[in-house]
């Protein structure tokens, strides 16, 4: 049978000895870590980079099908995504966590495996955190760090006229994988007997599960010394992004339905739900993906790279924000994408 330890025989402090006493750097910007009142880091004449994000059971995601383990990696993952979304390289996290009894140490031991999971596979040290009793949920705090060279970060608000936009990786996939969970979530409540149906869909629900942060793009753009004019990670669909770029950069866009980038198995599953995989790109979210912009000089070095795309390029801001779809349709840009400019 299985163990189960309770929180209480450890104590507030026992357990955060227990869930942080193996913690080996790799930074040597890492100076302080676990077990003072804070932490120090010395980032040796380079600009830091902070950025901090919170996820809440029954908000951000469901214990009935989220493990542990992925839960706590992408935990991690989605705030390193962050960092590399400004063009830096993320070197510490502090992680706050709030439980209730509900909750055995084994059960945050294998939520910290996934947090030490994504530090080893994204180099960064765990350097601290708190611990709170929760009376409803579990409740995640990460704060995420990050060196750049002086100035070398990029903003959201510097794309330029011309300019192409590009997106890493494939987008709908993460949506996709939520759109199945809640599904089979739905029949599982109704009829617990039947088993989940997820065969063939590990694409989709991998997406949603175990994203990656995008430390090959930014690694392939400052070997290849293309600087992006402007960057932000994509967390909230295509649509929403481009418009956060069009706007704090006060410029117009134009996308093409085409050249969006989406992985065979999310058009799939697309096509099986009855949803339009172009409205999953573009409104789905949770894909972690990077969507920047480059002077269109840089074009013939970005050939090198099957894992980028060029989906359209940055107007004047008069021109507004549209997609050409496939069928020859010009449709405005809104923040709920597809759904909303259909009716158009
Ligand atoms: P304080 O009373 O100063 O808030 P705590 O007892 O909460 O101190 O924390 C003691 C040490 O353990 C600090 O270094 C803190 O950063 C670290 N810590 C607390 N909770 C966690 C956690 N869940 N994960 C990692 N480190 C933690
Ligand atoms: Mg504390």
């Amino acid at each position: 049978m299985e163990t189960r330890t309770e929180i209480s025989s450890l104590g507030e402090f026992g357990l955060i000895d227990h869930l942080t006493k193996n913690i080996e750097f790799t930074n040597a910007s890492s100076i302080l870590g676990v077990g003072d009142d804070a932490a120090v880091i010395d980032h040796f004449g380079k600009q830091t980079v902070i950025t901090t994000d919170m996820l809440l059971e029954g908000v951000h995601f469901d214990l009935m099908y989220t493990p542990l383990k992925h839960l706590g990696y992408k935990s991690v993952v989605v705030n390193l995504s962050d960092i590399y979304a400004m063009n830096a390289t993320p070197t510490q996290i502090t992680l706050s966590i709030a439980v209730s009894n509900r909750f055995s140490v084994e059960a945050l031991e294998e939520f910290y495996e996934g947090v030490y999971a994504a530090c080893e596979r994204y180099q960064v040290d765990l350097i601290g955190g708190d611990t709170s009793t929760s009376r409803s949920g579990f409740v995640i705090s990460v704060t995420a760090l990050g060196e750049v060279n002086p100035d070398q970060f990029v903003q959201r608000s510097t794309a330029q006229k011309g300019d192409l936009v590009c997106v890493s990786g494939d987008l709908g996939g993460a949506f996709l994988g939520l759109t199945l969970l809640e599904r089979e979530r739905q029949i599982y409540l109704e009829n617990p007997k039947i088993q989940p149906d997820l065969e063939n869909e590990q694409y989709i629900v991998g997406r949603l599960l175990k994203p990656e942060a995008r430390k090959d793009i930014i690694a392939f753009l400052a070997e290849n010394e293309i600087r992006p004019t402007a960057m932000m990670d994509i967390s909230d669909g295509l649509s929403s992004e481009i418009l956060h770029i069009c706007k704090q950069s006060s410029l117009g866009c134009v996308l093409y339905e085409e050249k969006i980038p989406i992985h065979e198995d999310s058009r799939m599953a697309a096509f099986k739900f009855g949803l339009d995989p172009t409205a999953c790109a573009l409104s789905g979210g949770e894909d972690y993906e990077l969507l920047f912009t480059i002077p269109q000089s840089e074009y013939d070095k970005l050939v090198l790279n099957e894992q980028i795309s060029v989906v359209g390029y940055m107007t004047d801001a008069a021109e507004g924000s549209h997609i050409l779809t496939k069928g020859g349709n010009k449709f405005r840009i809104t923040a709920q994408g597809w759904n909303a400019f259909k009716d158009q």
